[in-house]
């Protein structure tokens, strides 16, 4: 069992190395960005409730997506999980604490790629013209860093002083940053 989270901010690469992770070392992916584009999708009650908030760049409440992570960790993850855009407040980091507590879990370790803000923004912006979407235009971008820096950041803290959290560089190249955190993760599953 191995349960590990990833910090990034939008456009640090997260969503692609925490898919990677997932692959090389079993353990099932879970992105809240993608549950929640999935119900908007869908029309759900989740997906309308989320809806707006996300094309504002803002975060859903707490309560609904500590809810979400609940449901779907209830469900089984198999041989652990690696959490990507969850948690992103410290109540979501107290619910899940909370919620893994229940099951006789804990989180084994935090990983944060952190990339200078000029880098996030110019990728931002490149990524908003190929992909098109909707929470990627100038305004939505900047709403989401000055998010990502106002709560998340104070998530990887909490971590930090409960040393779990470890900072990749993530001003270099995929590759780069995933044979980081590949030799991160190799290292921490290593038996004491
Ligand atoms: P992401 O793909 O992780 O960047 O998430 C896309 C959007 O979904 C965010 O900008 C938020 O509006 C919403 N979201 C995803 N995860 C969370 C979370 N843990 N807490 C609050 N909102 C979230």
């Amino acid at each position: 069992m191995m349960n590990l989270i990833l910090f990034g901010p939008p456009g640090s690469g997260k969503g692609t190395q925490a898919k990677r992770i997932g692959q090389e070392f079993g353990v099932t992916h879970l992105s809240t960005g993608e549950m929640l584009r999935r119900a908007v999708a869908e029309g759900s009650a989740l997906g309308l409730a989320a809806r707006e908030q996300m094309n504002a760049g803002r975060l859903v409440p707490d309560g609904v997506m500590i809810g979400l992570v609940r449901e779907r960790l209830r469900r089984g993850v198999g041989r652990g999980f690696i959490l990507d855009g969850f948690p992103r407040t410290i109540e979501q980091a107290r619910g899940l604490e909370r919620m893994l507590g229940e099951m006789g879990q804990h989180v084994d370790r935090v990983l944060s790629i952190v990339v200078p803000r000029d880098e996030i923004l110019r990728r931002l912006l490149e990524r908003a013209r190929i992909e098109g979407r909707s929470d990627d235009c100038a305004d939505v971008i900047a709403e989401r860093l000055a998010v990502y820096e106002r709560e998340t950041a104070q998530v990887a803290e909490w971590y930090r002083e409960r040393s779990l959290l470890t900072e990749v560089d993530g001003g270099r190249t995929i590759e780069d940053v995933w044979s980081d955190i590949r030799g991160l993760i190799e290292e921490s599953r290593r038996p004491a």
